[in-house]
């Protein structure tokens, strides 16, 4: 099996991955909060996960993952205040402040992110936990980690008590930065800022618990979730960087107050900023793949934009852009689709092009350059075209570009042998036969343009 490297931000280096089990990988992907519809940059999140999980699968691994539905107890801010996202979703909607009206929402939503994933060719993954069927498993949890001394009550909640926990801030290693603790407007009865909520209070909506009525925090759900699912120590686990400062290193303090080894990878993928900043649920500048299509974009061309950047670095956005993806996705697809799968087979240098590409994938995910080979395989003369076709869809099975699907245009078989035969009249240098056949496409409605990478074909 060949190495693979992960760029890991609890250790804030690339590391040589190792899996806890041969051949196993178990991923926790921070899911979606329920209460609009995700937007780009949301969902670059998920590309980036699928394209993870790809790249363990063309590694020869099975792989467990979990993507949460946080239906509840998510608050407006990381920092347990603001109004809680889904009331303000049952506002905005006209419905009754219950929890089966929130379930409502939530389940409409969650429909909605899952044909955004399907529409992305994200491949589904093995659970969909929502947080709201496993409050049991957050009691349970909050219990071990009274038990264990970590918890204190004030009048709005039941919190963690971060001095408890000297290596609080590890991820990403903001122990002394931590803007995102001290603002205004802090919670006087904590204990200190850092300090996060298990259990918020709510007397009018919420579980009957041993603590209080109310709501679990957005922390420890996460938390109970991937330890019920995946186990208390498991491979990898992701988010935005947006997660780092506070989510994660809350998660981290839960499990490891309650005794777990917990995650061995932390990955974060960059925001897709707009000009005014990150592209966020809470502003108007938002962007969904409906409007996409509204547009005439296909939802894969923007996976395409994706796939050519670092799912690492940020991504500014920008309609030029993603029209420019569009061009060039369409453009390879046409160009596979002219490939004979019967001409010049075992082509020499098949080995060092897998070899290439599984190094770019292998090396935390490089996928721009993974994407520059597929060109680079398409353009190289000395490779037989039922092989080109081979490897490239090979390619695909990480990429997930859809390439060889032609929803635009289907060239008819008698098009497509003409097609064949004048690039052996071409390769023979027979210029006069070629232009014959030439006229003969385009007397069956087909346009031929000769470019330096190849020959593509469209209809007139
Ligand atoms: P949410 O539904 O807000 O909890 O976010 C779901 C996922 O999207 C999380 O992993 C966030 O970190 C991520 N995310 C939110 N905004 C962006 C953005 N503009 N670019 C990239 N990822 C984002
Ligand atoms: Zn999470």
């Amino acid at each position: 099996m060949k190495d693979i490297f992960l760029q890991n931000t609890l250790s804030g280096k690339k590391d040589k991955f190792t899996s806890i089990t041969p051949n196993q990988v178990l991923m926790y992907n921070c899911g979606p909060t329920v209460y609009n519809y995700a937007h780009l940059g949301n969902l670059r999140s998920y590309v980036f996960a699928d394209v993870l999980r790809r790249m363990f699968e063309y590694n020869g691994y099975e792989i467990k993952q979990v993507i949460n539905i946080t239906d509840i107890g998510h608050l407006s801010s990381d920092n347990d205040d603001g109004e809680d996202k889904m009331t303000k979703a049952l506002k905005r909607e006209g419905k009754p402040l219950t929890l089966p009206a929130m379930r409502e929402v939530a389940n409409f939503y969650f429909d909605k992110f899952k044909e955004d994933l399907l529409a992305l060719n994200i491949e589904l993954p093995s659970e969909f936990p929502f947080a709201s069927d496993n409050i049991q498993e957050d009691i349970e949890l909050i219990k071990k980690l009274g038990e264990n001394g970590f918890t204190y009550t004030t009048s709005d909640g039941l919190y963690f008590d971060t001095d408890k926990f000297p290596e609080y801030g590890k991820l990403g290693n903001i122990r002394s930065v931590d803007e995102s603790h001290s603002r205004i407007g802090a919670n006087p009865e904590k204990r200190n800022q850092k300090d996060f909520a298990l259990w918020k209070f709510n007397n009018e909506m919420g579980y009957e618990t041993p603590f209080g009525k109310g709501f679990p925090g957005w922390h420890i759900e996460c938390t109970a979730m991937s330890v019920k699912y995946l186990g208390k120590e498991f491979d990898i686990h992701t988010g935005g960087i947006d997660h780092i400062p506070v989510h994660h290193n809350n998660e981290i303090a839960q499990a490891e107050g309650a005794g777990y080894p917990f995650a061995r990878y932390w990955m974060h993928n960059a925001f897709l900023t707009v000009e005014s900043g990150k592209m966020a649920k809470s502003e108007e500048n938002f962007i969904t793949l409906n409007t996409l299509k509204e547009k005439s974009i296909d939802p894969l061309a923007y996976r395409y934009l994706l796939l050519s950047g670092q799912y690492s670095s940020p991504l500014q956005f920008s309609w030029e852009a993603l029209e420019g993806a569009q061009t060039a996705w369409k453009k390879l697809k046409e160009k596979i689709s002219l490939l004979s799968v019967d001409i010049k087979p075992d082509s020499e240098n098949i080995e060092k092009y897998r070899n290439e590409f599984s190094e770019y994938i292998n090396d935390d995910l490089n996928t721009p350059r993974a994407l520059s080979l597929v060109w680079e395989v398409l353009k190289d003369q000395s490779l037989g075209e039922a092989d080109k076709k081979e490897m490239v869809l090979r390619f695909d099975k990480v990429l997930g570009l859809q390439l060889n699907k032609h929803e635009e245009f289907e060239i008819p078989e008698n098009v497509k042998v003409l097609i064949n035969e004048r690039n052996e009249a071409r390769n023979d240098k027979n210029f006069e036969k070629s232009d014959e056949l030439r006229k003969e496409i385009e007397k069956l409605g087909y346009e031929i343009k000769d470019t330096p990478e190849g020959t593509n074909v469209s209809p007139v």
